[in-house]
């Protein structure tokens, strides 16, 4: 069978669509398009230089804030690979094209892997166990879970803790013990009284960042009945702490005087 072109031409495009209506020698679209009176318009291409799907961020359908991508599965139904005419099928919008995630592609090759939130490979040691996973790795690397966790429980960025981190001098708030010594982060105080969002704090009431073991023995002396809080350097901090001299624009609310019975 001979291909025939369309014969619908503009500015700066010209379709290949094959001739559907041979008395106008228009393909279905432009047929359609001159039919209902206006100016005729590019028609998406059905031809493209290779088999390979067609999807990719730069394409006219792609949805925004995937990043650069493309797609290199083979093509399936017109320009599409199988996922890719399944998108565009199941939301029946334009700008709906987005990158096919293949758990495949983000599981260790034995030592590194991709993340599925920051799409960076890193090596295998960053990321956290995970029995239930074929890898026996989380999806997400440490840092990324970390910041999820810190934005769930405490309502916080990365940016803000090393804010604090900074004002702190990089050492627990009250014993000044060095946070990298034992290679664990110091621990997020809040002000208890203020809320237990998700197991952790609004992010209004945080306080300072805090070594285990201060963290520990401050969550002690303060159950402790208010005669025997006697400390001058723990109610300092709790008075004042250094996550709200920090941001002083914290609500007061979040910072009540500590009222024991
Ligand atoms: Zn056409
Ligand atoms: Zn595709
Ligand atoms: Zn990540
Ligand atoms: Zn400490
Ligand atoms: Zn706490
Ligand atoms: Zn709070």
């Amino acid at each position: 069978m001979i291909f025939l072109k369309c014969v619908a031409e503009g500015e700066g495009w010209e379709c290949d669509r094959e001739v559907k209506y041979h008395a106008k020698m228009l393909c279905g679209a432009h047929y359609q398009q001159a039919n209902s009176g206006k100016v005729l318009v590019a028609a998406r291409p059905r031809s493209y230089p290779n088999s390979i799907c067609a999807a990719r961020n730069s394409h006219e359908l792609a949805g925004e804030g995937y990043g650069e991508w493309e797609c290199l599965s083979p093509r399936k139904s017109r320009e599409w690979c199988a996922a890719h005419y399944g998108q565009l099928r199941g939301t029946n919008r334009i700008g709906y094209l987005r990158p096919i995630r293949k758990y495949k592609d983000y599981r260790s090759d034995g030592s590194k892997k991709r993340c599925i939130s920051c799409e960076l490979v890193k090596p295998n040691s960053e990321y956290y166990k995970h029995d239930k996973s074929a890898d026996g790795l989380k999806r997400d690397c440490a840092r990324c879970n970390w910041t999820y966790n810190l934005k769930r429980r405490f309502n916080i960025t990365p940016q803000q803790y090393a804010d604090i981190l900074a004002f702190q001098n990089a050492g627990c708030a009250i014993c000044g013990r060095d946070s990298s010594a034992d290679g664990k982060r110091l621990a997020i105080d809040h002000f208890h009284g203020c809320c237990q969002v998700n197991g952790g704090s609004c992010g209004k009431c945080i306080r300072g960042l805090l070594c285990t073991s201060c963290n520990t023995m401050l969550g002690k002396y303060e159950t402790l009945p208010s005669r025997f809080q006697d400390s001058l350097h723990l109610n300092s901090y709790i008075s004042n702490p250094p996550a709200r001299q920090l941001n002083q624009v914290a609500s007061e609310r979040a910072f009540r005087p500590v009222v024991s019975s």
